[in-house]
């Protein structure tokens, strides 16, 4: 009993020891594919970014390339136009009739040059001496930075001053100037060509650089020449603390994250440096704006890495519980069925056990016997019987009563389980108070020598019987015995076996009870 109870147990924790390694299975193959699937989120919004970032630092830079080739071929166009305009003065002179010549060739040389406001001549003291712009030069320019640059530096390299406002119409230029000599190298004047920086305003509104973007024309000293979005107060005002300056002044051009200094806003700006005219021109895009549908799609991106662990994690959930409730399905079923075999078992002794002796009872006797004589006729080994009978007992029953001769039977019945205890051999009780000892690999003198212990013991009981001769309890047994070696033919069968013990009981009784008689069957 204990023993497959052991078995049982072991055999349940064998089963769950299976079963809880598929759970950590379960739970590290989950937790590997949501670590994968978030290093893969991570990874991909993280490359996306990038990829943002780069793509709009490749455009910006190209805006502010092709801003930088247009700033040049103004200038250019502006420089041809001043020499042009001083080796005229120097050449023809400042006659009535020179200057009217001059007047009409400014003009001309003003409407085919777009980009230019007008053509300004003006005398050594600051005079106008003649001009593109209709009506008749009036007053005096010595006061400007150009004017007096001039007039204090001898050379003949042009000069591009601040923004102003136009004394003649009013919108804001940008002055680019160039010395008149005399022939002695002394002060003769200056030439002076208007930048109209509405020109530029054009150009640069026309650029898709987002809602916020910027676009920022100065020159190299910071001075603001545009800035797109247009502010007429930023106009002239100088930025050569701001961060793009900051940032130019060690590299020529470069694209990197800014905070601009006039709204605060960071932008990812391209920068790049007019080298022949000292112009700096920066081309910026809003953070915000450039990284706004990279953080809608990353979130979109979260919420559904999210939402797959989260179903993920719900599935292995599931699993595990099913695991668990298959585990202790499985116990429940080991268990009821390891009762239902104890049960069985019970039951299968009880249908083997007498109830009033506790020896086997007559079907077990009948099993056994049928066994172990085809066991002995197959191995060639002897095999004896000895069959048992209270003497008197109807007499003893009748005397003491009934319940005495069950204890009695009881008694005797106790006298054959203590004495036959070989591995093999069986005491069985019969029917009535008859009772029978099967021996195996016992031959006739064994079996008669157990009989006669069984008898002395029961003798030697003492158990009071009046009615009989011997004053005493006591009992007739009869033995057969088998083999070893059997005849081919004519070997009694179970049935014959007890009736041949049956007869020598009888011939016991006959010659006068309580002693033994025996006889070998074949
Ligand atoms: P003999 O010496 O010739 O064996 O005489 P006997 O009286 O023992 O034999 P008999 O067969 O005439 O009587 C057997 C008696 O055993 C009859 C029956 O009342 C009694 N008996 C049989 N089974 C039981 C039992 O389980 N309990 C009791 N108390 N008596 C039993
Ligand atoms: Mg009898
Ligand atoms: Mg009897």
């Amino acid at each position: 009993m204990n023993s497959s109870n052991d078995s049982l147990d072991s055999h349940v924790d064998r089963l769950s020891g299976k079963r809880r390694p598929v759970v950590r299975l379960v739970v590290a193959a989950t937790t590997l594919g949501c670590l994968l699937l978030v290093a893969f989120a991570t990874w991909f919004v993280w490359s996306s970014r990038h990829t943002q970032i780069r793509q709009t630092e490749v455009a910006t830079s190209n805006v502010a390339r092709m801003i930088g080739v247009q700033v040049e071929t103004a200038m250019k166009a502006t420089t041809m136009a001043l020499a042009n305009v001083v080796e005229r003065v120097e050449h023809d002179g400042i006659g009535d009739e020179a200057l009217a010549r001059l007047q009409a060739h400014l003009v001309v040389l003003t409407k085919t040059t777009p980009e230019l406001h007008g053509i300004f001549v003006y005398a050594a003291d600051g005079r106008w001496l003649a001009t593109s712009l209709s009506g008749t030069p009036q007053g005096n320019n010595s006061d400007r930075a150009y004017f007096q640059h001039h007039r204090t530096h001898a050379g003949r390299e042009v000069y591009v001053g601040h923004p102003v406002r136009s004394r003649s119409t009013g919108v804001w230029v940008l002055p680019v100037s160039r010395r008149i000599d005399h022939p002695d190298g002394s002060f003769a004047g200056v030439v002076l060509v208007t930048l109209k920086v509405d020109f530029f305003e054009r150009i640069y509104d026309e650029i898709d650089v987002g809602k916020t973007g910027t676009v920022l024309l100065a020159l190299e000293d910071g001075t603001v020449v545009y800035r797109r979005p247009f502010d007429d107060k930023l106009i002239g005002t100088n930025l050569a603390e701001g961060a793009v300056f900051q940032a130019i002044r060690k590299q020529a051009a470069g694209s990197d994250f800014m905070v601009a200094r006039v709204d605060n806003i960071e932008r990812l700006y391209s920068y790049r440096r007019v080298d022949d005219f000292a112009f700096v021109i920066a081309v910026g895009q809003a953070k915000d704006e450039l990284l706004g549908p990279w953080k809608r799609s990353s979130m979109l991106i979260g919420a559904a890495v999210l939402l797959i662990a989260a179903i993920f994690a719900a599935f292995a959930r599931k699993l595990i519980r099913q695991f668990i409730i298959r585990d202790r399905l499985d116990q429940k079923l080991r268990a009821y069925s390891h009762h239902l075999r104890r049960d069985n078992f019970g039951l299968q002794e009880l249908a083997h056990t007498d109830t009033l002796t506790r020896l086997a009872n007559r079907r077990r006797f009948d099993e056994v016997l049928a066994h172990e004589r085809a066991r002995a006729v197959h191995g060639n080994t002897p095999l004896a019987l000895i069959m048992l009978d209270v003497d008197y007992f109807k007499k003893f029953n009748d005397h003491y009563g009934h319940p005495a001769g069950d204890a009695c039977l009881q008694a005797v019945g106790r006298i054959l389980a203590a004495q036959v205890n070989r591995n093999r051999d069986l005491a069985a009780r019969y029917g009535g108070e008859e009772f029978a000892v099967i021996l195996p690999d016992t031959g006739l003198a064994g079996a008669m020598a157990v009989a006669e212990r069984l008898r002395h013991e029961i003798q030697a009981l003492g158990l009071p019987h009046q009615p009989s001769p011997f004053g005493v309890v006591t009992a007739s047994l009869g033995v057969a015995a088998l083999g070893p070696d059997y005849p081919p033919k004519g070997l009694p069968d179970a049935g014959e076996m007890v009736a041949q013990a049956d007869r020598q009981l009888y011939h016991a009784k006959h010659a006068g009870r309580n002693r033994i008689e025996g006889a070998a069957a074949a």
